[in-house]
């Protein structure tokens, strides 16, 4: 079978080692060198291209149905849990708490919470949206897991590396949010990144009311692509009298885009976690859909006022 396997970036040094046991199993191999987000982010045009049978895409559960051949491996990493004994200071004030964690560490989402249990806590553990498949998985576009138990908790608590996945939940809730990350051996109340981003959003906003020309950013990635989105947004803007241009790519490059130095703001319609990260890569504002919508109500807003100055 000729086989296209696909990895995320953490895992891309393990690449080598699955093309060598594919092949000896009487395979043709090809690996993917393209960068690679999560399972939305299927290779599947280079599959296309390369006519292969099938593509493994590792790292990650299935994400949405596609018209291909895809098989998913999912990677279990196992994570230290020694961590888990200093988190419980962070968690003194809470009774009940909300579990989450990644697909990588889902095998030991029952041993954490069997932890927490042991010293006296109530461990809800929730149900994701739909883009996540298992309960307590979290992902950057699927807060599920959290959001369905938060009205019930005290507090949430994420187990897992690195603050990617829970941030989104973090903006998502008023309740006391906790980092476990197991790899740094760190523990962190992640609160505060509530008004960071309040404020940030706020100064895109304000930078962007007197904005003429929006770029929309549209990916071809086939889990993250949106364009009848992008159409709509498209329509409002022009309805309001300003210029848009809808900019195509698979991954963006944002020193390519900042190049497009005639757009004033630029519009997000892909993983809808480039509006939070990727806002200091860009030199004009970066916007989230509904933070688009904001500014142009706030334009009506001062439109009107200065109607009524003049
Ligand atoms: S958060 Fe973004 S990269 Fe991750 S699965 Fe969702 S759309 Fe894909």
């Amino acid at each position: 079978m000729r086989i296209l396997i696909q990895f995320p970036e953490g895992l891309k040094d393990r690449a080598l080692h699955h093309a060598k046991m594919l092949e000896k199993e009487g395979n043709e191999v090809i690996i993917s060198a393209s960068p690679t987000f999560g399972a939305c982010d299927l290779a599947l045009d280079e599959a296309r291209d390369l006519k292969v049978d099938k593509l493994i895409h590792f790292g990650h559960a299935e994400f949405h149905k596609v018209d291909f051949n895809v098989e998913y491996i999912p990677y279990e990493i196992d994570a230290p849990l020694g961590i888990l004994e200093d988190s419980l200071s962070y968690l003194k004030d809470f009774r009940t708490i909300g579990l989450v964690t990644t697909v990588q560490h889902l095998h030991q989402l029952q041993t954490v919470k069997e932890f927490f249990e042991s010293h006296g806590k109530e461990v809800l553990i929730g149900k994701p949206y739909g883009f996540a498949k298992h309960l307590g998985q979290i992902l950057g576009c699927d807060i599920g897991s959290s959001a369905s138990v938060d009205r019930l908790v005290d507090a949430h608590v994420y187990f897992g590396g690195g603050i990617f996945h829970p941030l989104g939940a973090v903006l998502n809730t008023k309740k006391p949010f906790i980092a476990i990350e197991p790899f740094q051996g760190s523990v962190e109340r992640m609160d505060h990144y509530r008004e960071e981003y309040r404020k940030k959003r706020n100064g895109k906003l304000l930078s962007s009311v007197d904005a003429k020309k929006v770029g929309i950013l549209v990916t071809t990635k086939n889990g993250q692509s949106n364009m009848p989105m992008a159409e709509l947004i498209k329509h409002k803007v022009e309805a309001q009298g300003m210029e848009a241009g809808i900019l195509v790519a698979n991954t963006f490059d944002f020193d390519s885009i900042n190049n497009m130095m005639e757009f004033d703001v630029l519009v997000n319609t892909a993983c809808p976690r480039i509006a939070v990260d990727d806002t200091d890569r860009t030199r004009k504002p970066l916007l989230s859909a509904n933070e688009l919508m904001e500014l142009l109500r706030m334009k009506k807003e001062l439109e009107a006022m200065r109607g009524s100055e003049a």
